[in-house]
């Protein structure tokens, strides 16, 4: 058992008001609505990576809510009331990163968003036939006319082969996120939330004097360090179950890669393909390209964060046939991260014991929706 000094434990190791776990978009989010709500809050998160180290710095920085496409679908398979639910906690989640930090500091690219079709996609003339309906839901939450529109023209001039049609969605982004986590942790900090890395949270127990954590702490052996907490809040996504086993989560590796610079670069803006498996966008000119999940769905259905061949070249062949037909590229970084899906699509935001809640499941679209779950959960722990 670590000695912690009558200093350590009357400071960095004081009873806390709310200890958050897991420092990614929501734990970060989710401590900035809670101090917004109330300043005096004593708030420490407790991330056990020495930087968050799930999603949130590994994933493709697309500021997006929603592909028509990824919408129909959502539409069919949840109803439409929810699907609109969630295209608006993710417009209005979007709003919220542009309300608290400048474009430079999280490079933002407001370049535009494109869905990408051939011929024979299943869901092509679907959207179409579809178009005008979409575009009246997103007037309203957008206030923008005629948002979804067909720009099958640019596609020569992206240097596509093999894609049909594209429609474009002039709203949609880039963003840089690792650059959005360090901009909330310094914000956070700055309100006084205490941020603790390398201590994994094992476990949890009510105690009559608030909740008791046990922790391994990675820097040392045996016995981890104790934490005292009147609430706590689990933003642990992809990886809740090894707290709360009962959670509807299935974890989802995604893997990206992205390409050395490439001298005039055509392709500019984030883009979609087939039902969201795979998503590209230009980084500087850098072409970024991740997905593939639905080569081995199994396979992918983990939290090994790694990358595997088999994915790897399922993406480099993509460039190569679509993307980049006639250009010499290299690949100069490859990595994975790990997104929470489950059942359904919407964010579980809820109690789940005496002072326990949690803010999870963002389904690969955290970037948008987290800064509105993490709103949701502040409402909640404050009432
Ligand atoms: C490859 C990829 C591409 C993506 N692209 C996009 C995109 O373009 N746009 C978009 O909107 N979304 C995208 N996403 C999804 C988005 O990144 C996630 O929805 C979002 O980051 C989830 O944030 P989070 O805070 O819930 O989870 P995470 O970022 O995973 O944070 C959870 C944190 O909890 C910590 N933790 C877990 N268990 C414990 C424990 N027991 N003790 C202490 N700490 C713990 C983890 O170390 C981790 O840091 C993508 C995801 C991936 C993987």
């Amino acid at each position: 058992m670590v000695q912690l000094s009558f200093w350590e434990k009357e400071s960095f190791f004081a009873p806390q008001d709310i200890i958050i776990v897991g420092s990614g978009f929501v734990g970060l989010w989710s401590a900035l609505q809670l101090k917004l709500k109330n300043p005096a809050y004593k708030i420490t998160i407790l991330e056990r990576g020495i930087i968050p180290t799930g999603a949130s710095t590994r994933n493709a920085g697309f500021s997006c809510f929603g592909s028509p496409g990824e919408l129909i679908a959502d539409a069919a398979e949840m109803g439409e009331e929810k699907m609109w639910q969630l295209v608006e906690m993710r417009y209005k989640g979007l709003l919220e990163i542009r309300k608290h930090f400048s474009d430079e500091t999280i490079d933002y690219d407001a370049c535009g968003g494109y869905e990408c079709f051939t011929d024979q996609s299943s869901d092509w003339s679907d959207c179409i036939a579809k178009t005008d309906w979409l575009n009246e839901g997103l007037k309203v939450i957008t206030g923008e006319e005629n948002l979804f529109k067909t720009a099958d023209e640019k596609i020569s001039h992206f240097g596509f082969k093999g894609f049909d049609h594209l429609i474009e969605n002039k709203l949609e982004a880039g963003l840089q996120p690792g650059k959005l986590v360090q901009a909330l942790l310094q914000k956070i900090q700055g309100l006084g939330v205490q941020v603790l890395t390398g201590i994994e949270v094992k476990s949890y127990q009510n105690h009559y004097h608030g909740i008791e954590l046990e922790t391994a702490v990675s820097s040392v052996k045996g016995e981890g360090l104790k934490f005292t907490t009147q609430q706590l809040l689990l933003c642990t996504n992809a990886f809740t179950k090894q707290l709360f086993s009962s959670i509807d989560i299935i974890p989802n590796r995604g893997q990206v890669l992205i390409t050395n610079p490439i001298d005039n670069l055509k392709i500019k803006g984030t883009f979609h393909f087939d039902k969201g498996y795979y998503y590209f966008r230009n980084v500087g000119n850098r072409l970024l390209l991740g997905g593939a999940r639905n080569k081995a769905f199994e396979m992918e259905n983990t939290n090994e964060m790694q990358t595997t061949g088999l994915i790897q070249e399922v993406l480099e062949q993509f460039i190569q046939q679509h993307l980049l037909p006639a250009t010499t590229f290299t690949i100069t970084d490859r990595w994975s991260g790990i997104m929470a899906m489950g059942t359904e699509k919407m964010p579980i935001v809820k109690s789940i014991g005496n002072n326990v809640f949690c803010c999870v499941r963002m389904s690969g679209m955290g970037v948008a929706l987290a800064p509105i779950a993490a709103m949701e959960i502040a409402v909640l722990m404050n009432s």
